[in-house]
């Protein structure tokens, strides 16, 4: 059954609630993490909760759990789901006070666990890929934060979908190419694979780390460098990664075919190469 843990409660998702003071409500002042389980097992917890204290400290909030307790809580909240294939959605906000930006000294931070079904994917979105568009990066310059304010990706993914496309890639004004509003972006060339470097322009993606380690074991070259919107347009093979769909291949940015508008022969192979580490 889909749940949710709060504070220590455990229940349904209708029923859980949190407080209108609470700054994620007010402020989108927390940070998340989106963990995939396979069969029960929960795929990179470790790099996830690395991920979370990181993006919690450079926000400042002091997260109140030590690691092994944390780590329990969402191991627990998933075996009592009883969900194998899960997706597993952790938020931590600064914590519930009567509103006003400045936060209170000495908050205690509020933390949600749910625990939902995985959703199927459709295996078209692997055997044909999926289109994405450019948009100018119109995000903050803590990009590397896992920040629940998502205002600017609900509006580029919105936009996304006006135009028919999965996905929106961010471009600095110098033409270089981030990343998706909700994903890392790679691109071959050469047949090696290029991805942006891990600073505050983009998230350190856990699958963006994977993928990169798979490319090492498979003699593939990989690369973290800027690459810009030319050497997108004109790569062999682009695809996007994340938690949820693993690794997807780019087919048709802003309209233009990309490497004959068939998913690659190197996607496919890091797809392959990625999925083993889970099965
Ligand atoms: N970049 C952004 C902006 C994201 O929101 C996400 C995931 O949601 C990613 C990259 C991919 O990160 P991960 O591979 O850890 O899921």
């Amino acid at each position: 059954m889909e749940l949710a843990y709060f504070n220590g409660w455990v229940g349904s998702l209708e029923e859980a609630r949190v407080s209108v003071n609470d700054r994620g409500y007010n402020f989108g002042d927390g940070v998340y993490e989106v963990v995939r389980a396979y069969n029960g097992v929960m795929f990179a917890l470790e790099e996830h909760l690395a991920r979370l204290a990181l993006s919690a400290a450079a926000v400042e909030i002091d997260l109140p759990w030590a690691p092994a307790r944390l780590k329990n809580i969402i191991v627990e909240t998933l075996g009592e789901s009883g969900i194998k294939d899960a997706l597993i959605y952790i938020q931590v906000t600064r914590g519930t006070a009567p509103r006003g930006h400045v936060p209170e000294e000495e908050m205690r931070p509020n933390l949600l666990v749910t625990v939902r079904n995985m959703p199927d994917i459709p295996p078209s979105l692997y055997s044909e890929g999926v289109k994405a568009i450019t948009m100018p990066e119109f995000r903050w310059q803590m990009c590397s934060v896992k920040s629940i304010s998502l205002q600017a990706s609900v509006l580029a993914k919105r936009r996304a979908e006006r135009a028919g496309a999965a996905e929106a890639f961010f471009v600095l004004p110098d033409g270089t190419v981030t990343e998706g509003a909700s994903s890392n972006i790679f691109i071959v060339g050469d047949g090696a694979l290029i991805t942006h470097p891990a600073d505050n322009r983009v998230l350190a993606g856990v699958i963006r780390h994977f993928v990169l380690k798979v490319a090492g074991t498979l003699g593939v070259k990989a690369m973290e460098e800027p690459f810009n919107i030319s050497d997108l347009m004109k790569a062999e093979e682009v695809f996007i990664t994340g938690t949820v769909a693993e690794i997807v291949p780019v087919v048709n940015v802003d309209g233009k075919i990309i490497g004959g508008g068939r998913p690659g022969p190197l996607t496919a192979r890091i797809h392959k190469g990625f999925a083993s580490l889970h099965k």
